[in-house]
């Protein structure tokens, strides 16, 4: 068993002042208390996790040891998550190390564990991460046991001498200088197990069909992250759950590039728009629109047309802006009439035009 980050419970940085300790224990105790929560086995596993942090940490002695050892009951105590991690360190046999871990044999309670975070990931259409959207989604995580309320144990039965780690609460990895102890899980670290829950098999939880509905913000970006609180799977001994993640791919649209909130658009037109000016109309993510090209466009230019691209995720009334890349279409003639008027209109405006472009600076 390791000791639980304090701090963290309270979600407190590690140089918090005492009053903040008081503040910080004072909201979150309200919060989980179990009669403003009757029956909510979560809220009271947070409740008892959120009194040990203050119990240790308004404690000045404790949060000393707690600071330095790593263990509220200081460095003769080995079970401290800062502790314990190497065999064969200061004469002692890996055994001895161990004297004050186990406890002599006595059966401890294991802390509350929070349970792992859940990924899925999504698909969406471009259209959908314009406008936002709502998704179904239907997830198999685990809750906790309703048989034996997460502990595994069949409520009917006595307990004996844990099997996988023969009494003693940890098992034994790795080798000579690098063994490390880790918690046995089956008794969850006290050495003692009772009959496994019919109900769950001891795994103090079971796997569940839930159907949760998303809400994606319009403009979300492909590769963004969202986060459902608590719907991870389940802790266990009173460990709140953990979260779920959503990874959301977005399908791209081929008429559009997307750089953040902006949209990039190819935009060909002909010589005669391109020399004389023209109105013409393209696509949005919405209805087309119109732009205006002004005479004697060159390609490459870009023209941009305000608040036509992407909605800004969390200011839905911000929009990002939709560019059109110009690309002249030299015309292939085929007729003499054509080539003809192409010839008189060279002969008209001949101007050097690769004079500018070589010029020395
Ligand atoms: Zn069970
Ligand atoms: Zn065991």
């Amino acid at each position: 068993m390791s000791v639980p980050d304090y701090y963290k419970t309270l979600g407190l940085p590690r140089n918090a002042s005492d009053e903040d300790i008081k503040k910080a224990y004072r909201k979150l105790a309200r919060k989980y208390h179990p009669d403003l929560n009757p029956g909510n086995k979560e809220a009271e596993g947070r409740f008892k996790e959120v009194s040990e942090a203050n119990d240790v940490l308004s404690d000045p002695e404790k949060r000393q040891n707690y600071d330095q050892f790593g263990d509220p009951n200081g460095p003769t105590h080995q079970g401290g998550s800062g502790f314990g991690g190497f065999g064969g360190f200061g004469g002692g046999s890996f055994e001895d190390l161990f004297q004050g871990f186990t406890g002599g044999g006595r059966p401890r309670r294991a802390g509350p564990k929070p349970g792992e975070d859940l990924q899925h990931t999504v698909r969406i259409s471009f259209q959908d991460a314009f406008r936002g959207t709502k998704l179904p989604l239907n997830i198999t995580r685990t809750e906790t046991c309703r048989g034996c309320q997460g502990s595994g144990e069949s409520p009917a039965g006595s307990r004996s001498t844990c099997g996988v780690c023969h009494g003693r609460g940890y098992l034994e990895q790795g080798g000579g200088f690098f063994r490390s102890k880790v918690e046995c899980d089956a008794c969850g670290g006290t050495g003692r197990k009772a009959p496994a829950c019919p109900e769950c098999q001891g795994r103090g939880r079971n796997p569940k069909r839930d159907s949760i509905t998303i809400a994606i913000p319009s403009g979300v970006e492909d590769g963004t992250r969202l986060r459902v609180s608590g719907k991870g799977e389940s802790g266990r001994r009173g460990g709140g759950p953990g979260d779920l993640y959503i990874q959301i791919q977005v399908e791209p649209d081929p008429r559009f590039e997307r750089k953040g909130p902006n949209l990039y658009l190819k935009l060909p037109i002909t010589f005669a728009e391109a020399a004389l000016g023209a109105k013409v109309e393209v696509p949005t993510p919405e209805e087309p629109a119109t732009i205006k090209i002004p005479p004697g466009t060159q390609s490459g230019s870009k023209l941009r047309l305000k608040g036509r691209g992407m909605p800004i995720p969390k200011h839905a009334d911000q929009r990002g802006d939709l560019f059109a890349e110009i690309q002249v279409v030299t015309p292939i003639l085929q007729d003499e009439r054509s080539k003809e008027l192409m010839r008189e209109l060279g002969e008209i405006n001949d101007g050097n035009i690769r004079e500018n472009a070589w010029r020395q600076a």
